[in-house]
């Protein structure tokens, strides 16, 4: 499935590009650290620097998508349409909102003549796991 999307875009299916896809469609939304870990974890030791390369060519292709955070890396996840975010402010864990997006558009076309490329829209708050079982202060992610 991965080959042909590849092969549609015209990239060639690489074992290193199959491999990152395999890691996004698992992951969902994964930065660079745990793209690298996954590779790691696989036994495929590729740089950092190459990586990202891949990244970039995936997403330069419209393959992937790029969710950018303020004061955290960037993740990527496959594209799939613009469609909101919910961003655990504890475990900095992301996750898809499953809400229609077409509605804020419409509203922003008619609030004002602009026209609307692409639409992102985060909530950040605290996540259903978080506010069950607090993290103790030392295991909060990125320490
Ligand atoms: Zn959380
Ligand atoms: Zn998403």
């Amino acid at each position: 499935m991965d080959e042909a999307l590849l092969r549609a875009k015209g990239l060639k299916s690489t074992p290193q590009r199959l491999m990152a896809l395999k890691a996004i469609h698992e992951g969902g939304h994964i930065d660079i650290d745990q793209l690298h870990a996954s590779f790691n974890l696989s036994g495929m030791k590729v740089p950092i620097a190459t990586l990202y390369r891949i990244l970039g060519e995936l997403s330069s292709v419209g393959i992937l998508h790029t969710v950018t955070l303020s004061g955290q890396k960037t993740r990527y996840e496959i594209a799939k349409g613009d469609h909101p975010h919910f961003l655990c402010e504890q475990c900095g864990q992301l996750e898809d909102l499953n809400v229609a997006m077409n509605e804020i558009v419409t509203i922003a076309q008619h609030a004002c003549s602009h026209s609307t490329r692409s639409v992102s829209v985060m909530l950040h708050g605290v996540c259903h796991n978080c506010s069950t079982f607090p993290l103790s202060q030392s295991e909060k992610a990125g320490e």
